[in-house]
């Protein structure tokens, strides 16, 4: 496999394309503007530089990088010969079973298809495709050049062959992969979420205050940020759309998302991406300062 084609160039899909051409890899990278790709080029030149600075890459690696990556805003055009395509786009389910319609007409059948979705299921995603063999999961974690993970998700009919050729792949990017079953929030975000909409619960029943309750995560279960921090880096519009999808997808009324959760994302302070969740960042994401509305 040589050539790869990375659907959106947002977070995840500029990391994505900046980890397979920093492997080797011939990358088209694909977006509906060429706004949105000149940004997504910008961010991964930008990594790149981190990385020479670290001298973990030399200047000609980063350029060689740069120059393995084609940008696109036809899929058509983008997916012409391909032999993997990664899809990360919005998280959307009409839009992916578009896009994965669309691959299918697109492509040629032996082409594998993934998705980097969080939460949708890959069962459903491949349904709308003649190939349900070759479509996986390929979740990768934010932000992709550092974090080793890949969780690996076979859907229902995902082939051993194309699971095993995905598992492969992974590490020859430099990540770890692990295989996992397509339900609701896989294994990642099924354990997550509920941690972080009880740390949301903990909160709106006033048991301790923001600071309180990060403090006590980070100092005594030794992770390296807070529960609550963690949600505004995530966004607490998608934490909430995979609450949503774990509360469907297994009727349990565990995964309800906290009330507190869904005013905040109607309210618009979505976290980092907006400059306001459980704390405030419009003076950049180096310091934890609370939000006004949990200040004591
Ligand atoms: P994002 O909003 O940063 O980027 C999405 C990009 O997709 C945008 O640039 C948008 O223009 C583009 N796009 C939308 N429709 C398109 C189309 N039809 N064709 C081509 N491009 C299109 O989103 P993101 O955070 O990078 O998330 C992308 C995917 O990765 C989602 O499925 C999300 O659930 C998943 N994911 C996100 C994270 C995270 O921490 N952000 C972590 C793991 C997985």
């Amino acid at each position: 496999m040589k050539n790869v084609a990375v659907i959106g160039a947002g977070t995840m899909g500029n990391g994505i394309a900046h980890v397979f051409a920093q492997t080797g890899y011939q990358v088209n990278l694909i977006d509906l503007s060429q706004t949105s790709l000149d940004k997504g080029l910008a961010t991964i030149a930008k990594n790149l530089d981190r990385q020479v600075a670290k001298e973990v890459l030399t200047e000609a690696q980063k350029n060689e990088t740069l120059s393995r990556i084609k940008t696109f805003t036809s899929m058509e055009e983008g997916v012409k010969g391909v032999e993997l395509v990664v899809e990360a786009a919005t998280e959307n389910i009409d839009l992916k079973l578009k896009i994965f319609a669309d691959l299918d007409k697109l492509t040629s059948p032996e082409v594998i298809l993934a998705t980097n979705t969080s939460s949708i299921s890959i069962t459903k995603i491949a349904s709308v495709t003649g190939r349900a063999d070759k479509v996986i999961g390929m979740h990768f974690m934010n932000p992709v050049p550092v974090m080793k993970l890949v969780e690996i998700i076979r859907g229902y009919s995902t082939s051993d062959e194309v699971t095993n050729l995905i598992m492969d792949l992974s590490r020859k990017l430099g990540k770890v992969p692990v295989e996992v079953n397509d339900y609701p929030g896989f294994v990642a975000n099924r354990i997550l979420m509920p941690m972080i909409n009880e740390a949301i619960y903990t909160l709106f029943e006033g048991v301790a205050g923001v600071e309180e309750i990060d403090t006590v995560m980070k100092l005594g279960m030794a992770h390296p940020m807070g529960p609550l921090q963690l949600a505004d880096f995530i966004g607490l519009d998608v934490c909430l759309a995979i609450l949503e999808v774990l509360h469907d997808g297994f009727g349990n009324p565990k995964y309800a998302p906290c009330p507190l959760l869904v005013n905040m994302v109607t309210a618009g302070k979505k976290g980092v991406k907006t400059g306001e969740g459980f704390y405030s960042w419009t003076h950049g994401t180096k310091d934890l300062i609370v939000a006004d509305n949990f200040k004591k």
